[in-house]
This record gives C-alpha cells, structure tokens and sequence, in this order.
C-alpha cells in the first residue's frame, strides 16, 4: 500500500454546511491524517472553480486517491468521480462523505456537528486508502420499447418513440386501448370532448407501422438489467380469429347473454361476446369465457355467434381450443403507464354511495354525460326523470386522514365541470361542498370565474353524511346532504335529488404486483416513487424503466401527457446514444472459498449471479451486465467467498474502525 496520496476537499455549500460545521477546522484536521497530501475548503465544491480544485492537485501535487466530503453522494458522487476521470485519476480512487445531510442538516451544536465531521472525513480517508482502480465497461442497447398501459399517457410515450422510427411494444390489460380518459365526457377547462381528441390518437397507435398493439394482455416475467430486457407478456385468449373480425358487433346483438358493462361503470349491460365501446382499438370482439354459455357447455348449448358470423371469426374451435399465448419480447427500455384506480366510496359510509340509487361517483356521472353513454347523454335520476337540483361533494377519499391524506389534484376542476354541464342541461340548482377550491393550471382559475358568475352555489365545508331522513316536508323524497357551512359557522342541510362524489384517484389494486415486477418503488401513498421527485421525476430506481401518469401521482391529462412525453424522451437519450455504462462496482467471487450452494442466486432480484460447473465444480459466476452491486448475494454468502468491488471487508473495516476512534 506504497504511494498513497490523499487529497481532501471540504464542501461549505454556502452555508447549508458551514452554518453548522466549521468547515475550515475540518480541512485542517484532515491535514493531518496519515497519506494525506492536500486538504482544503470550497464554498462549492460542485461548481466548475470547485472542481478545478481536484483536477489541479492530480496533476500538480501528484494525489491519487480523492475524498469529498460535501452533500449526499446520490446527489453529486457522479460529478466528482467525472471530476477525477478529468483530472487523469479513475473514478473509482473518490471516496464521497455526506457531511451535509448526515451532519449539518441534523445538528443544532456546532461543536458537536464539528467533531461528527471530523469523523466521518476521517473514515472516509481510511477507507479510500483502500480502494483499488476499477475498470468501466459499456453495453449495447436494444432500440426496441416496451410501454405498459394503453391510457393516454402510453399512447403518448409509444407515438413519440415510434415516430422517431424505433420499435414499440404497447401492452394493455384491457381488450382496448384508451384507458379512464377514453371514458370521460368532456374535459376540463375547455370542455372539448374526451373522444373527439382521443379516439384520432388511438386510430394512430392501432395503425403505426412502428407500434406493435398487446391488447387484452399482461406483462408476466421481466429479467435482464437496462439496454437489454427481456419480456414474457401473456395474451389473453379471445377465442375468436383476430385476423378475420371486422368488428361489425351482429355477434354482439345476437348473444343472448349480458352482464353489467365495466366500461359503462355498471351502468348498461355488455354482452358474453362484447367490444368493450364503439371507437375501441383493435376493434374486435372478445369473449367473455366465464359467461359463455356455450364454452361452458363444451359447446353443448347456445352457439349464436359462430352462427351469425359471417367473417368465420368465431368457430367452434376458436371457442373451444383457443387458449393463451406467450410472447417472448427483447427491449432496452420500459415505460410503466398503468394508471390509477378511482376509491370506492361504498368505504365511506356515511356518504350513502351504493345505498340510495340516486349517489354517483365521478365516473359514473362521466358516462351519464356522454352522448354515446346509457342515458344517450341526458342526466336522469334512475326513475328517469330529471333532477331539480344536484350536490357535487369534493374530496371523497382524498385530504382525508382515514383514507388519502393527498390531493387528487382533479377533483376540484372535475366537480366545476359537472356544475357546468348540469347548469346547461338541464337548468338544476349545484351545490359544490368543497374544503378548499384547488385550481392551479393553466386557464382553471378563469374557469372556476366563470361556474361562480353561473349561479352555482359553493358551501365550504366538510360534509357530514348524506341520508333520506327528512326532517322537514321540502326534504321529503329528496336526498339531504348535511354539512358544516365553515365560512357561516353553522350546520347546513341540503335537500337535492342527485349527489356526485368526487371520489379519489388512488394507486391500482394490482400495484405491488407491478411495483416487484418491474422493480419499483411504491410511496406511503401507494403510487410508484420516482427516482428523485424534483431532478429525476420519471426515472425510477430500475435503470431503464420510466413511469409516466397517473401511476406516479393524480394529474390531469394535460400533466401526464407531459410526464409521457418526458419518459418517450428518456428512452429515445437512451436509444441515441445506444450503449450503457455499467456499473463497476459489482459482485466478484472467490472461486476458491464458493461451494456452489447457490443461495446468491436464490437472493439476486437482478439474476446476476449464476451457478456453473468449472471443471466438475460447482461454482458461481456473476453477470457483471446485471449485477447492481447491492450486495445482497456477498450477505447472503455463507463461505463469505462473494464480495463487492468498492466495498470490500476491508475497506468497510477501516471506514467503521476510523469512525468508532477517539
Ligand atoms: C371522474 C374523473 C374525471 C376526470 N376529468 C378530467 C378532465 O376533465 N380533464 C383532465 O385533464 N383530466 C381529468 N381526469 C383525469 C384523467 O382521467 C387522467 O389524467 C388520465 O386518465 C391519466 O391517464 P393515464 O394513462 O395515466 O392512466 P389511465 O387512464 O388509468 O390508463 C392506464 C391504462 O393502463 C392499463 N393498465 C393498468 N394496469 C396494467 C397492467 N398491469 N398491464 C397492462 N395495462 C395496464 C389500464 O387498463 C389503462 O388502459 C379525470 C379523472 C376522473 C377520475
């Protein structure tokens, strides 16, 4: 271990660090550690002059091994191995402390936050005597995409990919593409129609000769690391000939057998054989296999539709033989685009949802709306006639500590729009209860101007229940909404014929499944985190997988058509530049020590390591390609025979050893 020469540069990031910590006494006790050549002090260390600094003392003062000691290495670690690289050193001879977030930020005692300093730079110089040069290898990168979730926010991201000439696999759960925006009415603030912009954005993802459509399918496996995934997706079977429905729907009015149609939120039936709305992509039918009376049977009963198809799309066999299949996908990339789920509010009971007929949540009303919905757009009670007034409840389920402590983001601007269309259709009294009116985007404030000049009336306060106890002869029949008035100070009692819940859009039921699928993070919240929320939103602690929506938080159509196209822009940086670099700092084993007992490979969530035979032995070898360097496979190691690059025994002895000192 000749030859070491150490430089050590303090950070005071202004005085986020030097508010704290006496930055100058720590450079000069770090002067004094053994091998350490040059110590000195920066107001930034991050900035160009800061840098300067480091490339300067590897050349001039011959120091070879580097420890910064400034913010979190998550944060600047790459700019200071850059650093070093710049100077002629390798990047892996830095050794990077925190003394900002682990110190400064959480100290009030500038003596003490001092000492801890000292501390912490001190190990820091033991451990990067240690460190040995790492070689930085480069992997190619597979150009094909794999989005996942057909709302507007993967169609957004698989159009820009695929309009940059680069294959996409779009994969959607659903028999058609189109997700909660293909359902609503029409959209906030400018009240243009949901289908009308959508459907041309789905007939172009349907027909791209760059997109290749997954419908009525779910990813089941994914392994490899960023630049080369691989995908097992699983397509559901439709038990018709894809190639041969024209969707022409006479199957559809001929089956005889119906149940509530998930699209219409419940609302009208749908049938065994059934396209699921009338612009849906692909435009084929699908059948519903439990419903089917006649696959049920063995082919024994019914049969209506092999009967009417003209096309020969549905055949005995198609309905008997056809069964799943699995597609085995190749891509460098992943966007993750599945969505949301909009609360339940039959949890909430008080708000009488499920209970009294006339109780509706927003999407409910979203199908009520539209022209091409069960009531051909007209807002009727459910004895078809039309109400005289409405109450639009904010807030179901969001901004409430017993379920969603966030806001939805969109409730306040989709609760306007409903007083507006029911102000123009029908001419009912609105109430809107709200807790506090959120409108933020472009053009919502104006909007928000022009419902208040409309004679709608808002009532600010938490809603207590809603009940057909009547306690007055105007309340009899009618739906009563109790609520506390807070701007009045008083109690409030509503009679209205129609309540609208704004319920919450929370994370999907399935989450976890595809958070441990793709290796993604999940909030307190329960949506998918990303890898920073403010200089990194829709990356995700996965390389090479992106989230785009309503996964990663609520938002409007206009936010998650950005977020898209943020992630559309990630993956194409990726394909330009076509090749990886890997991370050095891997797994290494010790073939001497290896048993080839195979509990690393039984650990790895990365599939790195592998055990082989090597001459009749059985022993591991590790994937450097996917090997992440978390270490999990060295703990887990019984022989002690795996350890990391960068953080070996000894390294981590010495670096706990200086710490422990006095
Ligand atoms: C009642 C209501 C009214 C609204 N009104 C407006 C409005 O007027 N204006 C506005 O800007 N915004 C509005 N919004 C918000 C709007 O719905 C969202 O911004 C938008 O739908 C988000 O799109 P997305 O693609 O992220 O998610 P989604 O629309 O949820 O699409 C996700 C897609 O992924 C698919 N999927 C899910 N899991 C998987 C899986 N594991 N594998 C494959 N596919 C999967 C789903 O089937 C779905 O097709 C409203 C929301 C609600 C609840």
């Amino acid at each position: 271990m000749e030859g070491r020469r150490i430089g050590v540069y303090v950070c005071h990031c202004g005085l986020n660090i030097a508010g704290t910590v006496d930055v100058e006494e720590v450079a000069k006790y770090a002067a004094t550690l053994p091998s350490v050549v040059v110590s000195r002090d920066y107001h930034y260390m991050c900035s160009d002059p800061g840098q300067a600094l480091i490339k300067d003392d590897i050349k001039e003062c011959g120091i070879n091994r580097v420890v910064v000691a400034s913010c979190s290495p998550r944060m600047h670690e790459l700019t200071f191995r850059n650093a070093c690289q710049d100077g002629g050193l390798n990047p892996y001879l830095l050794e990077h402390t925190n003394i900002r977030e682990h110190c400064s930020w959480v100290h009030e005692d500038k003596a003490a936050a001092t000492e801890k300093a000292k501390a912490l730079v001190r190990a820091a110089v033991k451990r990067v005597y240690y460190h040995e040069p790492l070689e930085v290898k480069e992997a190619p990168v597979n150009p094909n995409v794999l989005v996942v979730g057909g709302g507007i926010a993967g169609m957004q991201a698989a159009l820009d990919i695929a309009n940059g000439e680069h294959q996409v696999y779009l994969v959607e759960r659903e028999p058609s593409i189109g997700g909660h925006m293909i359902q609503l009415d029409r959209t906030f603030p400018t009240l243009d129609c949901s289908e009308c912009i959508l459907t041309p954005k789905m007939a172009e993802v349907g027909h791209h000769p760059f997109i290749e459509l997954l419908a009525y399918s779910e990813v089941e496996e994914v392994s490899g690391s960023i630049g080369q995934f691989k995908v097992k997706v699983r397509k559901k079977a439709r038990y018709i000939d894809e190639s041969k429905c024209v969707g022409c729907g006479v199957c559809e009015e001929k089956c005889p057998w119906k149940v509530p149609s998930e699209f219409e939120m419940g609302l009208a039936m749908r049938k065994a054989i059934y396209i699921p709305f009338a612009q849906a992509i692909p435009n084929v039918v699908t059948i519903d296999k439990d419903l089917c009376v006649y696959i049920q049977s063995g082919g024994k009963k019914c049969g209506a539709c092999i009967k009417f198809c003209e096309a020969n799309a549905v055949t005995p066999e198609t309905l008997l033989n056809q069964s799943d299949q699995i597609v085995e996908l190749e891509v460098g990339s992943i966007i993750v685009a599945t969505g949301y789920d909009q609360f339940d509010p039959s949890v909430v009971p008080q708000y009488g949802y499920k209970k009294y007929d006339n109780v509706l949540t927003g999407l409910e009303f979203e199908r009520i709306t539209c022209a091409a919905g069960p009531t051909g757009g007209k807002i009727l009670l459910k004895d078809g006639t039309e109400p005289e007034n409405v109450a639009i409840i904010h807030c179901v389920g969001s901004r409430d500590q017993n379920y969603h402590e966030y806001c939805s983001r969109v409730c306040c601007m989709y609760g306007l729009k409903y007083a507006y269309l029911i102000k123009e259709l029908t001419g009912a009294d609105v109430y809107e209860f709200y807790i506090d009116m959120r409108c933020f985007g472009e053009g919502f404030e104006e909007f928000y101007k022009r419902i208040s000049e409309e004679g709608i009336k808002f009532i600010r306060g938490k809603v207590a229940k809603v009940t057909d106890v009547a306690i007055t002869e105007e309340e009899k029949g009618k739906l009563i909404v109790v609520a506390e008035d807070t701007l009045l100070g008083s109690m409030v009692r509503v009679p209205v014929d129609m309540v609208i819940l704004c319920a919450a859009l929370e994370s999907r039921s399935d989450a976890d499944k595809v958070a441990s699928l793709f290796g993604l993070n999940r909030r307190a919240d329960g949506f998918f985190l990303a890898r920073h929320v403010k200089l990194d939103p829709v990356a995700t602690p996965t390389d090479g997988i992106f989230i785009a929506g309503c996964c990663e938080a609520p938002r409007d159509i206009p936010d998650t058509v950005a977020q898209a196209e943020a992630a559309a822009a990630k993956a194409l940086s990726l394909i330009s530049k076509g090749k990886i670099t890997l991370e050095a700092a891997v797994a290494t084993v010790d073939e001497a020590q290896c048993q080839g007992c195979g509990r690393c490979e039984e650990i790895c969530t990365f599939h790195a390591p592998k055990v082989i035979s090597k001459n009749g032995v059985m022993v591991s070898t590790i994937n450097e390609t996917l090997c992440k360097g978390c270490g999990a496979c060295a703990v887990a190691c019984p022989t002690g025979a795996i350890s990391i690059r960068h953080f070996t025994q000894e390294e981590i002895l010495a670096q706990v050893g200086a710490l422990i000192e006095v």
